[in-house]
C-alpha cells in the first residue's frame, strides 16, 4: 500500500467530500473549511520552496546587506 503524505490525505478527503470529482474540490465554496487552503494537494505555505529564482532572489539579497 503506497503511503500518503498529509497533503495527498486531505486532497484525497477533498476528493471524497467532492463525490471524486476533481472540479467541484477546485470551486468548492466553503472556505471556512479547514482544509480548503490544502484541497488541490499543495501547500500554500511551502509555495517558494523549490522555485529557483526565488533561492537566488534570497541569495542575493544576504549578498547586497
Ligand atoms: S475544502 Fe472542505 S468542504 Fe471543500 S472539498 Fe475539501 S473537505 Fe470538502
Amino acid at each position: 500500500m503506497k503511503k500518503l503524505t498529509p497533503i495527498k490525505a486531505i486532497r484525497k478527503h477533498c476528493l471524497e467530500c467532492s463525490s471524486g470529482i476533481p472540479s467541484e474540490v477546485k470551486n468548492c465554496i466553503i472556505t471556512d473549511c479547514p482544509l480548503y487552503p490544502f484541497r488541490l494537494g499543495k501547500n500554500p505555505n511551502r509555495k517558494s520552496i523549490g522555485d529557483k529564482n526565488v533561492a537566488v532572489r534570497r541569495i542575493n539579497s544576504k549578498i547586497v546587506s
